[in-house]
C-alpha cells in the first residue's frame, strides 16, 4: 500500500505522516516514513543544490527533482512495496507538477512525462492534499524559510490551486483534506478514508 501526502507548505504534512505510521504499526504492519526531495542519500544532496543553491534554470530543476524521485522508488519505495510494507510519502508526483509546472515555462504534461518515467509510472494508491489559505500557512511556519517558502502569496496560491486541480482531475487517487482544522480533525478524517481504502 503506498499512500502520498500533498499540499503546499506549513499545511501540517509530516505530523499527518506521522500519525499515519503509528496507525499501521499498531496494527502490526510493516510501514516506512519516507519524503521528497531527500528520501536517500544521493536524494539529500540532490536537496540541498535545490532548496539552497541558488537559482536554477527550469528545466534543469524538473530533472534533479525526477532524479531524486527516481532513485527513490528504485532503492526505497519498489523494494519496501515488494516486501509489502506500507509507505508513506511526504510529497511525491503531485509536489513535481504543482511546483514545476506551476504556471512556468514547464507544462503538466512534461512533468508527468518525466515522473513516469523516472517512477517506471508508479502512483500512490491514495493521496492526501492538505489545503490550507495563505495566511493560516504563514502563522504556522517556523523557522528560517527556503527560497519557496519566501517566494510570496502569489507563488503560495498558484500551487495550492496546482493542488486543488490534481484532486479534481484524479479523484479516485486524491482526498482533499481542510488543513485549517486541528489535527486532530484532520487525522480523524484520514482514519476513516484509510480504513475504508485498506479493506478493499
Ligand atoms: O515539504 P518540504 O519542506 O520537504 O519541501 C521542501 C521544498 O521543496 C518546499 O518548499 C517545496 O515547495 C519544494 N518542492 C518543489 N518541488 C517538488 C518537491 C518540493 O518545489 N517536487
Amino acid at each position: 500500500l503506498f499512500i502520498s501526502f500533498e499540499g503546499v507548505d506549513g499545511v501540517g504534512k509530516s505530523t499527518q505522516v506521522k500519525k499515519l505510521q503509528e496507525y499501521f504499526q499498531s496494527r502490526g504492519r510493516r510501514v516506512i516514513t519516507t519524503r521528497e526531495p531527500g528520501g536517500t542519500e544521493l536524494g539529500v544532496q540532490i536537496r540541498q543544490m535545490l532548496l539552497h543553491g541558488g537559482d536554477v534554470d527550469a528545466r534543469a530543476e524538473a530533472l534533479l527533482y525526477a532524479a531524486d524521485r527516481a532513485h527513490h522508488v528504485a532503492t526505497v519505495i519498489q523494494p519496501a512495496l515488494d516486501e509489502a510494507s506500507v509507505v508513506i510519502s511526504d510529497r511525491y508526483i503531485d509536489s513535481s507538477i504543482a511546483y514545476q509546472a506551476g504556471g512556468r515555462e514547464l507544462t503538466e504534461d512534461h512533468i508527468c512525462m518525466l515522473s513516469q518515467f523516472a517512477t517506471r509510472d508508479l502512483w500512490p494508491k491514495r493521496t492526501y492534499i492538505l489545503d490550507l489559505s495563505y495566511e493560516q500557512s504563514r502563522l504556522r511556519l517556523t523557522g528560517e524559510p527556503d527560497r519557496l517558502e519566501s517566494a510570496g502569496e502569489l507563488f503560495f496560491e498558484r500551487t495550492r490551486q496546482a493542488f486543488l486541480d490534481i484532486a479534481q482531475a484524479d479523484s479516485k487517487r486524491c482526498r482533499v483534506i481542510d488543513a485549517s482544522q486541528s489535527i486532530e480533525e484532520v487525522w480523524m478524517q484520514i482514519q476513516s478514508d484509510i480504513e475504508q481504502l485498506d479493506l478493499e
